[in-house]
């Protein structure tokens, strides 16, 4: 049976194990990776020395500040969503820097010690967000099209049930930081991709990404950059019939570095690997790119498809702060189902 607060845990979770998993191999080549874990590439954690846990980046770090951005405006509503989002965003910068400027201070990761790391955040995130000032789709301040803006939107399809909704949220988190025209369209087709998962209850891949690319193709129309970006997503659709391994196939998507690229390379693996939480991560994450990144988002949408039961204890155990994790998706599925009962910090009458 079908049950939405288990689709969003689940979603939560495998995105991060993605990201963990990817996180020990984000900066090398498939040879690389192949030669310190084997021909078939790196398939389990590969756990801290420290404390024996698997740790995730800065991915699932804004994954998760997204999240608390998104429930401050569902609670509060007294200020556009990308504002309070952009505000999360702030707070995750305190914990990058000692010296990051003007802080929300009202996101509760911010207890957290364990979201104080930096695990290779990214320039285009950090650039834009010192700068103090909100990028938006309209008024452009970086030329950057990097999967930064992608890697961390899934929360905005589980606090919109309406789809045009969860595409324009996405697409406006993205480019607070990520303000070129292929920085945010992604982010809406992986929007759509969500959606069709968690509030039309599709269960086809394949239909789903179709309708996703070809949802994106509408809303997006006479953009320039549009053309290439949906033939390179249709290229992934014709790759995932083929025989062929999934590292040639990927190869041929390009390294995921860019949001583009990362979105054609996640859909490809959802595609090959739909009910498979090991499967698509391994794949997500064995090639010669942003193996974290591509991971994330792979597993996002995995993840949402077969529900928290179904990743396996592999990927949940050693996974650092799932019990964080679980809550914040608790809390996402509760600004859905029972707004009035979100916690108190959410909501405007206990601002104060
Ligand atoms: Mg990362």
């Amino acid at each position: 049976m079908k049950d939405l607060k288990k689709q969003f845990r689940g979603s939560l979770l495998l995105s991060a194990a993605g990201d963990a998993l990817g996180y020990a191999v984000e900066f090398d080549r498939l040879r690389e990776i192949q030669r310190m874990y084997g021909p078939e590439g790196i398939q389990s954690y590969d756990l801290s020395a420290a404390d024996h846990t698997a740790v995730f980046s800065d991915d699932t770090q804004m994954t998760l500040f997204t999240a608390e951005g998104l429930l401050f405006a569902a609670g509060r509503g007294d200020r556009p969503e990308k504002e309070y989002v952009w505000l999360a965003y702030m707070d995750w910068l305190t914990t990058q820097f000692e010296d990051a400027p003007e802080p929300f201070g009202q996101c509760r990761l911010l207890e957290e010690r364990r979201m104080r790391h930096r695990r290779a955040p990214g320039n285009t995130c950090l650039g834009a967000l010192r700068q103090g000032i909100m990028g938006t789709m309209e008024e452009p301040i970086n030329h950057s099209k990097g999967c930064g803006g992608i890697m961390r939107i899934s929360p905005c399809a589980m606090i919109h049930s309406d789809r045009t909704a969860a595409a324009v949220s996405a697409a406006e988190a993205s480019a607070l930081t990520h303000t070129h025209p292929l920085g945010y369209i992604p982010s809406a087709t992986m929007a759509f991709i969500l959606n069709s998962i968690f509030w039309r209850d599709e269960t086809d891949m394949v239909k789903i990404v179709q309708d996703a690319v070809s949802d994106t193709e509408e809303m997006f129309q006479g953009e320039a950059d549009l053309p290439g970006y949906i033939e390179l997503m249709k290229k992934a659709l014709r790759l995932a019939e083929n025989d062929r391994p999934d590292t040639e196939n990927i190869r041929i998507l390009g390294e995921g570095w860019i949001a583009d690229e990362a979105m054609a390379i996640a859909a490809y693996c959802a595609l090959r690997h739909p009910q498979d939480p090991s499967g698509v991560l391994r794949a997500a994450v064995n090639h010669d790119g942003d193996s974290d990144s591509t991971g994330a988002i792979a597993g996002a949408i995995v993840g949402a498809l077969i529900g928290e039961d179904a990743v396996g204890n592999e990927w949940k155990e050693h996974l650092e702060l799932t019990d964080l994790i679980g809550s914040i998706a608790d809390d996402l599925y509760t600004a859905v189902a029972d707004p009035e009962r979100l916690p108190a910090m959410y909501r405007k009458e206990t601002a104060e």
